[in-house]
């Protein structure tokens, strides 16, 4: 058995996660959501003294923002759309019939306006930039949301439906890459405080395709996303737990967000895996939190 999966029955036997019968979408247990809930309240303590505007979107984001963001040109593996019967009372009896028959009765659901969101920070551009131009000061925004990503797989550290807590700047270059800096450093320094061992690494999103290899390899050469990684399932290929991602002004460019002045704002998001964190910790410290190092315990829970 290979460490994923031991990891995984370990985590189901101990009913820390729950099994569904689908890879990669887990129930969670009251424990597994309070080592989350803990863990955000120390993210708290480190980033909200910033003055961060916090905003919670629902898991699932306007499908026209979603086109317009690109999603589909760079990831269309990993998205998933909503889909829903639209039809009248005949079309329902062929659809019974299909269910009962067992043919495929999915081809006749029509796209909803709704798409699974696919990280945290994709509806908060369109919404900001609605606002007209930032304030003198920039933007900062604190997120959280479930996350959706069609990738199927018996690690439990990669879910289809994960949590992803967000810090989301929005300024000129130099705030922007101060602020991810600022992050790269609280990260490494919250991970000590808990006891995780951590690298920090250079890294690139999985586009598409032939043509996504040069977006990555170009993501790479210019030093656009870094990744904070912690051994859990694997020690040669250790988890990326949080994520540093510069922008440029992509975003500001697509959204028409601009600066007081009118220039077009550059941005950046820093995000944290929320599930991975709590797998890291139970994978370090035990699948029983009393038994955690107290230090770390501290850490959580003061
Ligand atoms: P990114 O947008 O950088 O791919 O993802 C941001 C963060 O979300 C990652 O650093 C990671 O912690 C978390 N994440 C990304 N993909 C997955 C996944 O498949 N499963 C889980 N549980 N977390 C993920
Ligand atoms: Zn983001």
């Amino acid at each position: 058995m290979d460490a994923q999966t031991s990891l995984l029955d370990r985590l189901f036997d101990a009913g820390l996660l729950i099994d569904t019968g689908v890879e990669g979408l887990y129930g969670r247990s009251g424990q597994f959501e309070d080592v989350i809930a803990a863990f955000e309240r120390y993210i708290d303590t480190f980033g909200g003294a910033d003055g961060a505007e916090a905003i919670r979107f629902p898991p699932g984001m306007n499908r026209a923002y979603f086109e317009k963001s690109g999603y589909m040109k760079s990831f269309p593996q990993l998205a998933g759309t909503v889909h829903s019967f639209c039809g009248c009372e005949l079309d329902h009896v062929s659809l019974l019939k299909s269910m009962d028959d067992g043919t495929d009765w999915t081809g006749e659901q029509k796209a909803t306006n709704i798409v699974l969101t696919p990280a945290a920070c994709y509806p908060l551009y369109p919404t900001i930039a609605k606002r007209g131009n930032l304030p003198a000061k920039g933007g900062l925004y604190d997120l959280q949301s479930y996350c959706f990503r069609h990738e199927p797989s018996t690690d439990p550290a990669r879910q289809q439906l994960f949590r992803m807590r967000e810090y989301v700047c929005m300024g000129t270059e130099q705030h922007v890459t101060d602020f991810r800096q600022t992050w790269m450093d609280r990260g490494v320094k919250m991970m000590a405080g808990l006891d995780l061992p951590v690298e920090i690494d250079v890294a690139n999103d999985p586009f598409f395709g032939r043509a996504g290899k040069m977006l990555a390899n170009n993501q790479r050469d210019q030093n656009l996303k870094f990744e904070l990684l912690i051994p859990i399932t694997s020690v040669s290929k250790p988890t990326a737990c949080m994520s540093f991602n510069y922008h440029q002004d992509a975003f500001g460019t697509k959204w028409g967000l601009n600066l007081e002045d009118g220039a077009v704002a550059h941005t950046a998001c820093v995000g944290f895996g929320l599930e991975r964190i709590a797998l890291a910790l139970f994978h370090h410290h035990g699948l029983d939190v009393k038994q955690w190092p107290e230090k770390v315990r501290k850490a959580l829970w003061g």
